[in-house]
């Protein structure tokens, strides 16, 4: 399949690693929209929530909770956000499915 963020996952790209368990992957964006921009990347392939069983359900909940175990560790200890854009209006350009984690400054909303 001509992933990107699979080819990531699986190494055929380089990308600076923060983290990694046999679920997921997180790396820094290559083109970051904060001072710390992350992706949080499960391994197993697929682009939408909608799309996703009970299992990678599960999964997703367990990334969520690594994620803020982690967040101290990596400069997001006063507060991070993150966004799962869906769909190409949502601004979705990777269709495998991924959790930007975003923080290391104040965050504007607007
Ligand atoms: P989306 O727009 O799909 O929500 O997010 C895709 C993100 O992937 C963007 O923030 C973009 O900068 C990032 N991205 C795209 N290609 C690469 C790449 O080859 N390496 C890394 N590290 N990030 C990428
Ligand atoms: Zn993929």
């Amino acid at each position: 399949m001509d992933c990107i963020f699979c080819k990531i996952v699986a190494g055929e790209i380089p990308s600076a690693r923060v983290y990694e368990d046999d679920e997921i992957v997180i790396f820094k964006d290559i083109a970051p929209k904060a001072k710390i921009h992350l992706l949080c990347v499960p391994r197993e392939h697929f682009a939408h929530l909608a799309e996703a069983d009970a299992g990678q359900g599960e999964m997703l909940g367990r990334a969520l909770l690594k994620i803020a175990s982690l967040a101290p560790a990596l400069g997001l200890g006063e507060g991070y956000r993150l966004v799962v854009n869906q769909g190409e209006s949502a601004g979705q350009t990777v269709p495998h499915l991924h959790i930007h984690i975003l923080g290391g400054e104040r965050l504007g909303w607007d």
